[in-house]
């Protein structure tokens, strides 16, 4: 049995105290409830995806539902989420779950990674929290709370790699495994936060090995991330949102939203080959309107 000085058993404590009410994590909420949750945070903060998250399920309460909907009001509904290619491949797992899971949403790993826009994070998070499993969850926030607490790294490299994995593997309890995935989470999220962290409100202060280290300027060098503004994402995103306000936009009004011509060109036929996007003889709309 863990010691409560264990610093698993102190993280899941100080968890049952301060999590966050959010309403994907109401024990009434289904797998496939957990499972959009875990579609919408891929890319996009917790904020932004609770109100999101919670008209969506009124909408759209199972996988059933889901697949049923035009992919056109399913881009709409996604708006402000941003990186719609999550809500097409969402479309396709809900019917993909239908045809093949007779609508239940599968519960192994290897299941859940056949799914579209499913990798081996969401498979992870979904066993763990719709399904209760021991797995290995690894989110930048856990990496990030590893890193410091154990390794005394400022934090953890790009990529993650195969050592690391059975690191954090080996911090798992077998029992509540899932706990202590969403509690250390919660904790990257609240307290061990990228800039600034709050040691002294920290469960893990007495033992984090970074700060014992007088936390070093040891962080790897990561490149820096491109802006948004003007970006090829953010005309993107543009386009798609001009092209879901009308039954049918036109070149003129394509144009009227984003001038540099070659980066609006090159943008809308990346709309049009993710499939989220047709381009039919007068303007632009999208799937099935
Ligand atoms: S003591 Fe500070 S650096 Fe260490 S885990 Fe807690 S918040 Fe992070």
């Amino acid at each position: 049995m863990a010691h409560k000085d264990d610093p698993v058993t102190v993280v899941v404590a100080w968890f049952a105290d301060n999590k966050r009410e959010l309403p994907w994590r109401d024990p009434e909420v289904t797998a496939w409830g957990i499972l959009v949750s875990e579609f919408m945070l891929q890319q996009t903060q917790v904020d932004r995806v609770a109100p999101k998250w919670l008209t969506w399920m009124q909408r759209w309460p199972t996988a059933d539902a889901l697949s049923r909907a035009p992919l056109g009001d399913v881009l709409r509904a996604w708006q402000g989420l941003g990186y719609p290619r999550r809500a097409m491949r969402l479309h396709a797992t809900a019917q993909r779950i239908v045809s093949e899971f007779a609508g239940t949403v599968p519960s192994t790993q290897a299941e859940l990674l056949s799914l579209p826009g499913v990798g081996h994070y969401t498979a992870a998070a979904i066993a763990a929290f719709a399904f209760h499993q021991p797995t290995v969850v690894l989110d930048t926030n856990i990496r990030r709370v590893i890193a410091r607490a154990w390794s005394a790294q400022a934090m953890p490299s790009a990529h993650l790699t195969k050592s690391e994995e059975s690191f954090a593997a080996q911090l798992v309890p077998q029992r509540d495994g899932a706990q202590w995935s969403a509690a250390v989470m919660e904790l990257g999220a609240l307290i061990c936060t990228a800039r600034n962290p709050l040691c002294s409100q920290c469960p893990l202060q007495n033992s984090c090995a970074w700060l014992v280290a007088g936390q070093p300027d040891n962080a790897p060098v990561r490149r820096k991330q491109p802006t948004f503004a003007g970006s090829d994402r953010q005309a993107r995103g543009v386009l798609l949102r001009t092209v879901s306000e009308a039954p049918l936009a036109s070149e003129s009004a394509i144009e009227a939203v984003w001038a540099d011509a070659l980066q609006r060109e090159k943008a809308m036929t990346s709309l049009i080959n993710d499939g989220l996007v047709i381009r039919v003889n007068q303007g632009y709309c999208l799937p099935d309107s």
